[in-house]
């Protein structure tokens, strides 16, 4: 069978393969800037492991390492006000990369609802 990272679009910037604007860091997770913004500040949060989304059983170290970049990088973009953080899973919950990734969202108020 073949590697399901081969082709995700997430797997080819860990490798390299696609240019993205890098923001952290770290043995196990990425953070780069999201190509289409949704706020003044929206960063992506991936475990460099291929995991396709919450419902492809993360164990909990990765999940925890996901959420403290996440927070690190709210830090280091001077979030100081708040900031969204936001897993997308599956297609009713507008999932459109299959590679688990937390977006980190602020620089203006958020609205709730989401829509
Ligand atoms: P989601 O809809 O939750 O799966 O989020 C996927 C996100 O990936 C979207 O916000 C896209 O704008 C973003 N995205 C897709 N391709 C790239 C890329 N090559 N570099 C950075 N962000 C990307």
């Amino acid at each position: 069978m073949a590697d399901r990272s081969e082709n995700c679009i997430f797997c080819r910037i860990i490798r390299g393969e696609i240019p993205a604007t890098m923001v952290a860091t770290n043995d196990h997770v990425v953070a780069f800037r999201d190509l289409d913004p949704k706020a003044p500040v929206h960063v992506l949060v991936v475990p460099r492991e291929h995991i396709a989304s919450l419902d492809d059983s993360p164990d909990r170290a990765v999940l925890g390492a996901v959420l403290a970049l996440a927070t690190e990088v709210a830090q280091m973009e001077g979030l100081a006000d708040g900031y969204r953080v936001v897993i997308n899973t599956g297609p009713d919950g507008g999932q459109t990369v299959d590679h688990l990734h937390a977006h980190v969202l602020g620089g203006r108020h958020m609205a709730w609802p989401p829509g």
